[in-house]
């Protein structure tokens, strides 16, 4: 089945609103093995949505809107869609209830009320998470038709609880999908290793790369969820042999993720010291609900005294090496496992830029050291100058120091 995502909101237009929605929408139908053909933007505006439908019912099975299914004015996509169709809006006496109940005594609107009328027919959407209910709906044609809300935290778990399986339940399919994240290999040099898995139609195994990181997705379609992930397995498996260490984890969401599991499985404790990336790991480890077990101290030593104050990196060392080089980042790595009575202290210390580099020490020259109770490594991140940007080499710096 082919689909197409339009996005309704004059705030899109305009630049003042990310369009996030339309990427969690493509995401989610990518893996149910929907093909999303188009994705349009259009204004609060009746005539432009109503041309970007009738283009979308020319080449898409399915149609997607997101937006416009609020209470003020300019919440038009309803009753747009709904005319377009000949469908009747007709009062669903339940989302009526939630929308009193979500107002709690309070006066509730006539503009309120009318989020509660939806076109005739269609299989609701409950809104737990604010007032416009969703729907989706077949046209005459056979067209699919989905409506969700605007805003994120309202159209994300919609689309999941309830968007998702309304396009999947006239398909006796189940898909399963699983994700081998890896660091250190670009997607290029890891597409080059595995072109006889990414050819395949059922699984299909797809690369992708963010943030210097990079991961295979395999996905299967079969009848049942042990047959699709019977199917998904042997792909799983050979990329274990091919990838090897690289992987850092399978069906887990990040690096940090993926160390404070590890870390609490194995009931292992870390602290951590930073310098150009200003709690930038402290951040990323502390994201993850319960890495109170595994995280005992991050501190931030931006300036040379007070790396020896905090972390008793010698003088010495700062002067004769500076504060980026592999013997500061040791001895910070050891000063905050030590301070912290932790088994693994982390350090970082590097040139995030733009200013700041010289010849030998050029922007983007970062050390990550690791320290347990025996052995201290160090990681050199070269250097690559500014063109990649600050908040890249701080993300990299953090991402090298969970990979180790
Ligand atoms: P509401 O009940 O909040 O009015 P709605 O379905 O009418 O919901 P809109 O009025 O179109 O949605 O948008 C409400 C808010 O949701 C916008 O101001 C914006 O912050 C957010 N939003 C809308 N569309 C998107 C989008 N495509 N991506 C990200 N955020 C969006
Ligand atoms: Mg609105």
């Amino acid at each position: 089945m082919n689909a197409e995502i339009i996005s309704v909101g004059t705030e899109l237009l305009l630049g003042h609103t990310i369009n996030t929605d339309a990427s969690y929408v493509a995401r989610e139908l990518s893996a149910i093995g929907v093909n999303l053909l188009f994705a349009s933007t259009v204004g609060d505006n009746i005539d432009r949505l109503k041309e970007a439908l009738e283009n979308a019912y020319r080449r898409s099975d399915i149609v997607i809107t997101t937006g416009g299914l609020g209470p003020t004015g300019d919440d038009l996509t309803k009753e747009t869609i709904a005319k377009s169709a000949g469908k009747p809006l007709v009062l669903h006496q339940e989302s009526m209830d939630r929308i009193i109940e979500y107002f709690k005594g309070r006066v509730v609107g006539e503009s309120q009320k009318k989020q509660a009328y939806l076109p005739e027919g269609c299989t609701v959407f409950p809104n737990d998470w604010g007032t416009a209910p969703g729907c989706g709906f077949k046209t005459d044609s056979g067209k699919i038709v989905v409506m969700l809300p605007g805003p994120p935290s309202e159209l994300i778990p919609m689309l999941k609880n309830y968007a998702v399986p309304y396009l999947m339940k006239d398909s006796n399919a189940v898909i399963v999908s699983r994700i081998v994240r890896v660091f250190g290999l670009g997607e290029g040099y890891v597409a080059e290793l595995i072109p006889d898995l990414t050819d395949g139609a059922n699984p299909t195994a797809a690369t992708y790369a963010k943030d210097g990181e990079m991961f295979v997705r395999v996905t299967a379609r079969a009848e049942d969820e042990t047959r699709a992930a019977a199917l998904c397995e042997p792909v799983v498996e050979e990329l274990k042999k091919r990838l090897g260490d690289y992987i850092y984890g399978i069906d887990v969401e990040s690096l940090e993720e993926a160390v404070v599991q590890e870390l609490k499985k194995q009931r292992l404790t870390l602290a951590t010291a930073e310098s150009c990336t200003g709690g930038l790991l402290s951040k990323r480890i502390t994201d993850n609900p319960g890495a109170s077990e595994v995280f005992h101290m991050g501190v931030v030593t931006y300036a040379n005294d007070i790396k020896t104050l905090l972390l008793d990196v010698p003088e010495e060392t700062l002067k004769q090496y500076g504060a980026v080089s592999e013997q500061t980042a040791r001895a910070m790595a050891e000063g905050v496992r030590k301070k912290s009575g932790s088994d693994f202290g982390v350090a970082i210390t590097g040139i995030a830029g733009p200013g700041g580099g010289t010849a030998e020490k050029p922007v983007g020259l970062v050390y990550v050291a690791l320290s347990d109770k025996e052995h201290t490594w160090v990681r050199k991140m070269p250097g690559t100058g500014t063109a990649k940007g600050r908040c890249y080499i701080r993300t990299l710096a953090a991402s090298n120091a969970l990979d180790m």
